[in-house]
């Protein structure tokens, strides 16, 4: 089947209710890895885009347990060696966390969704001019949550608060959630915030900063022809939305979402990055790529949000 082909179908499927009994089988399967290697050997100029947490490596109950493995420091490192890639880790995380473990290895970084990045080789800069007067106002209601919600915590980073409840009760978590975010919306209104659900977690932070914003800057720095973005969250549509239209975007997960393409599980992600990765050690060679494991991943032409 061609791309189109397979993409209409899917759109079917979606419409029917049916693509999540199919997401699952292995029959309908597209060769997403050979068609990425296909494009990346082809090209000279190449961006790859990767958010961390939930597309690199799995969640953890506590954010710091979710620390890199030598097999993914490898495989970017890889990455990062070939000179015609630029490789970015696009994350939510703040400064230090991505610092010290992306810091020495030749990678761009995005910290907390887009206010700070890090061109390889230089130093934190802030995207724009970004207030955090209003945390004192915030934080009260977050300390509340975390009072009648046990297992729940406040993460603080320079310019954004997290309520993070993985570790909660989940249809507690689920519901405080919700009446958490009804509670900080004419607050978040009057002081110029943006308050956004993650994957168990509430975020505050300065409108207008989110990941979309960050990668601008990266696809506007050169002319880029070959363009990779994973995400498997949210905060990552605004990302695939930011992307130009010829690029590849994957989502971690299922539709709705802007995203191309869908895999299932972080492994899979790693698969496709080992493609990579090998294929720029064997560029000279035709027919040498060793990936043997195949991944399942649909494509939707134009994301399933329409
Ligand atoms: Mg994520």
């Amino acid at each position: 089947m061609t791309l189109k082909r397979v993409s209409a179908f899917m759109r079917r499927l979606f419409r029917a209710g049916e693509f999540w009994r199919v997401f699952f089988q292995e029959n309908f399967a597209l060769e997403l890895v050979d068609i990425l290697i296909g494009e990346y050997r082809k090209s000279e100029r190449r961006l790859i885009l990767l958010d961390y947490d939930g597309t690199l490596v799995p969640f953890a109950d506590k954010p710091s347990d979710a620390e890199p493995d030598e097999d993914l420091l490898e495989l970017l490192g890889s990455l990062a060696r070939d000179d015609r890639n630029e490789v970015v880790i696009v994350s939510g995380r703040d400064r230090s966390f991505l610092e010290k473990w992306f810091g020495g290895r030749q990678l761009g970084l995005v910290a907390e969704h887009g206010a700070w990045v890090r061109v390889k080789g230089a130093g934190w800069r802030l995207t724009g001019p970004l207030e955090d007067g209003w945390k004192r106002e915030v934080f009260p209601l977050l300390e509340e949550c975390v009072k009648n919600t046990p297992g729940s915590f406040i993460e603080e980073k320079s310019f954004s608060l997290v309520w993070h409840y993985r570790k909660a009760d989940p249809l507690v978590g689920r519901m405080r959630a919700r009446s958490l975010k009804e509670k900080l919306t004419s607050l978040a209104a009057r002081l110029g915030l943006e308050v956004s659900e993650g994957n168990m977690v509430v975020e505050v932070k300065n409108l207008g900063v989110n990941k979309g914003r960050a990668v601008l800057y990266w696809t506007s720095k050169a002319d880029w022809d070959f363009i990779l973005a994973i995400g498997d969250d949210v905060t990552d549509e605004d990302m695939f939305a930011a992307l130009p239209s010829q690029s590849y975007s994957v989502k971690v997960g299922v539709p709705p979402s802007q995203a191309k393409f869908f895999v299932r599980s972080v492994e899979d992600v790693r698969t496709i990055l080992r493609g990579l990765a090998e294929s720029s050690m064997h560029s000279h060679a035709h027919d040498n790529v060793h990936h043997k494991k195949r991944i399942f991943s649909w494509f939707l032409e134009g994301g399933a949000t329409g």
